[in-house]
């Protein structure tokens, strides 16, 4: 079995080590929820500070020109491009994952009904076990455009294939599933979606950073995602919506507010959108919040994807085994695919009292998070997550689990 000493040289030869430097992680703890709150780089505080001190204290409004607080979504949007396989000019950062998908899915809908042979289109298909807001907000705009637009969910990869058929207007599918990270083939859902006249929507919030993406290579139309988790943007940072070259010509979204204009400062009284993925933009964004987007970019610039993909596969895979050689008495499941190919950068298992165990973890230093049913889930940020962090993990999981140190009667935060 694996030492800890192995770990130890692991992590002397792992050419991402020299990257947790650049993060400030707090003393005693092992940080394995990067894939819900990704940890700060140590930079963001000082570009923070510029930003309010200077840019803001000093400059003021000159600021939109003069930092390009204006250009902002767009520039950080080319930056983030090459993780996930989108060319120059089809990606911005700005608003949440959820007012992306409404505006990709409002785009995607408004182009399956400009289309002589889908305009009668009226099913959105997605998956039950998808990340609840993205089903919200498929069933609100199906409501809310009350033109026959419905919601179907489906339960599993093999059900995808049937349920998409010829009333299918888009297939909105999230890539790694959140709960249990599980990685879809994009590619071939995008090609099921694409031979079935379906346009293929896909959530990166799980995959970007974390997984190697190839929008283009994969044949996908749309895509959103989050730069608070694997990006390291910090908490609530802006989001991004990523918009093919080939769909932004009739790309119009509901959500038409004054940064999506052709001439913002014209003030003309009606709408005409720019041309290109600034129609994607509503209004206004968070400038010190973007800001920090770029710090978590910054760093990923400085290493491969294929070197990130390798180093998370290294880490998830020790972290099973070590779980199931030393917790191997008690119950716990593992929810997370063992083939390479079907997993995101997480490892979930369950166990009946998932929740007392994982505030146990919390309370000792292990910091992961918990999700309904019974579902303990840890995500491995290569960048600053060692082999060595994963064994005193376990480690600690084992002690737990031994001594049945936890307590079942815990109150529960609002925030699990
Ligand atoms: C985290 C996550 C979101 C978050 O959406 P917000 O608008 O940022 O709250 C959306 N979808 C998926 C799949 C997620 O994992």
């Amino acid at each position: 079995m694996t030492t800890r000493n192995d770990c130890l040289t692991r992590d002397a030869q792992d050419p991402l080590a020299p990257l947790r430097d650049q993060f400030d992680l707090p003393t005693g703890v092992i940080y394995l929820d990067g894939n819900s709150l990704g940890a700060r780089p140590k930079a963001s505080l000082a570009r923070a500070q510029h930003v309010i001190a200077h840019e803001w204290g000093k400059d003021l409004i000159r600021s939109w020109n003069a930092a390009g607080w204006f250009d902002m979504p767009k520039r950080l949007g080319n930056r983030l491009a090459p993780l996930i396989g989108a060319a120059d000019g089809e990606v911005v950062v700005t608003d949440s994952t959820s007012l992306n998908l409404f505006k990709a899915l409002a785009a995607a809908i408004h182009l399956q009904a400009g289309h002589p042979e889908r305009a009668a289109r009226r099913v959105i298909v997605t998956e039950r076990s998808n990340f609840p807001t993205d089903i919200y907000m498929a069933q609100g705009l199906s409501s809310w455009l009350d033109r026959g637009y419905s919601v179907r969910l489906v339960d599993s990869v093999d059900e995808i294939a049937t349920a998409v058929d010829a009333d299918t207007a888009v297939l909105m599918l999230t890539h790694v599933n959140y709960r249990t990270g599980h990685q879809h083939d994009m590619a071939a859902l995008s090609a099921l979606a694409r031979q079935r006249g379906a346009l293929a929507l896909w959530d990166l919030a799980h995959s970007a950073g974390a997984v190697p993406v190839d929008l283009h290579g994969a044949g996908a139309d749309f895509a959103v995602g989050c730069t608070y988790k694997y990006l390291n943007g910090g908490p609530g940072a802006p989001a991004f919506i990523w918009v093919p070259k080939r769909h932004q010509a009739g790309f119009t979204q509901p959500l038409s507010g004054w940064w999506g204009h052709a001439a913002p400062f014209a003030m003309a009284p009606d709408f005409a959108p720019t041309e290109g993925i600034g129609r994607a933009l509503c209004g206004t964004q968070p400038i010190a919040s973007l800001a920090m987007v770029e710090c978590g970019l910054e760093i990923f610039e400085q290493t491969t994807m294929a070197a990130v993909r390798a180093k998370s596969l290294a880490l998830t895979d020790l972290f099973i085994e070590l779980v199931e050689a030393r917790c191997g008495g008690h119950p716990l499941g593992l929810a997370t695919p063992r083939e390479h190919a079907r997993r995101g950068s997480q490892v979930s298992f369950t166990h009946p009292h998932g929740y007392a165990v994982m505030a146990a973890l919390i309370a000792r230093g292990v910091i992961g998070d918990y999700r309904e049913p019974g579902i303990m889930r840890f995500g491995f940020t290569p960048l600053y997550t060692s082999h060595a962090d994963v064994w005193d993990a376990v480690e600690i999981l084992k002690q737990i689990l031994d001594d049945q140190a936890y307590d079942t009667a815990a109150e529960r935060g609002a925030v699990t």
